[in-house]
């Protein structure tokens, strides 16, 4: 067999010669891989880089019909230092674990690709508006697609917070996209308001990796809908970390009452109100939840302002707490409810998350 000095060093036996039936040349042609390779790697920013590669096909065959032979021949690591020092002396950057950019070289067909780490950016959002939702939300009629009930966006709601937060970022970090992980969400009708939301911002395929995080608050905050603060980088555990962690949050109600409530009636019913509260899975989320039975605490019931057949009040509850249910009880889905303490039939007419700890 025919081999390059590099092959016939691993492989032991055969003929060096100027074509290579082993590796095709892979090994010769490293210089020219990297340049090209380097070339793609210039349109992002990066620190670090790792090299991996894919073998298949007919080098994996020749792998196969030489270990039948007892012969090694395991190119992927030799190759991978080779090309991975040839890129470090192009571009003066390390190779490391857990790199800015990934580069997959395939030895079968001699193309490669480049695995953009995401960005990640922690902060907290305050929803000013309601009837936006916090995802991006596909229109039902279309699936996206633009019709007469979505006006043609493809989108159920104007907008979201995940695009209001997003679109910035896309744009400072030159990035293909950006995904908003939110510590639980708000209902579309409830705005966020206090010291907002925790959620982590996930930047994919950012061709700018060093963006001043001041900058990106002002792009976000400047659009009035949608407020962040607190914006520092993260890591992807962040992610795992704010979706897991479960948050008190505090709500301010508007609730109206089907007839006029006395006030001590419902001071006394707010009062007995707090501790567990039974619930299952509301109508309303009923065919996209499973059904079953959640107890959640309920901390605290402040009641700030009550006329006749309206009040606000304060919940402060455990996450996972539905609370427009806590105050109709849903058809004795939630119990104990507000409606069923006091003895009225009652629905939040408005809702707001004020805090989440
Ligand atoms: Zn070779
Ligand atoms: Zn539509």
């Amino acid at each position: 067999m025919n081999l390059c000095r590099e092959c016939y060093g691993i492989i032991g036996e055969g003929v060096v010669a100027e074509k290579c039936e082993a590796c095709c040349n892979a090994f010769d042609r490293v210089e020219e891989f990297a340049e090209e390779i380097v070339k793609k790697m210039s349109e992002y920013e990066f620190e670090t880089f790792n090299v991996g590669s894919r073998v298949w096909g007919s080098l994996k065959a020749l792998q196969e019909y030489l270990s039948l032979k007892g012969i090694e021949y395991e190119i992927k690591q030799r190759f991978n230092t080779k090309l991975a020092r040839a890129i470090e002396e192009k571009t003066g950057s390390k190779r490391t674990l857990n790199p800015d950019i990934t580069v997959l070289f395939d030895l079968e067909t001699f193309t490669f690709e480049l695995q953009i780490r995401p960005v990640f950016i922690y902060g907290r959002y305050l929803k000013r508006v309601r009837n936006i939702s916090q995802t991006r939300w596909l229109c039902g009629y279309c699936n996206g697609e633009g019709c007469e009930v979505c006006n043609f966006t493809g989108k159920k709601y104007v907008s979201s917070v995940e695009e209001l937060i997003a679109m910035p970022a896309v744009r400072l970090f030159k990035a293909r996209d950006a995904k908003l992980h939110g510590a639980g969400r708000e209902d579309v009708d409830a705005r966020m308001l206090g010291t907002g939301r925790p959620f982590v911002l996930e930047v994919i395929e950012p061709r700018k990796r060093f963006v001043d995080l001041k900058e990106l608050e002002e792009a976000i905050n400047s659009q009035k809908w949608v407020a962040v603060r607190d914006l520092e980088y993260t890591d992807a555990e962040k992610v795992r970390e704010v979706k897991t962690e479960r948050h008190r949050k505090t709500y301010r109600a508007k609730v109206v009452f089907e007839e006029k409530v006395e006030r001590e009636r419902l001071i006394e019913a707010l009062e007995s109100l707090k501790g567990e509260i039974r619930q299952r899975t509301p109508t309303r989320v009923s065919h996209r939840r499973a059904d079953r039975v959640r107890v959640r605490r309920l901390y605290d019931a402040r009641l700030i302002h009550h006329t006749g057949r309206v009040a606000v009040v304060e919940f402060e509850a455990e996450a996972g707490l539905y609370i427009k249910e806590l105050v109709s009880g849903d058809n004795g889905r939630t119990r104990p409810s507000l409606a069923e303490k006091v003895g009225v039939n009652a629905r939040v007419d408005r809702l707001d998350v004020i805090a989440v700890s």
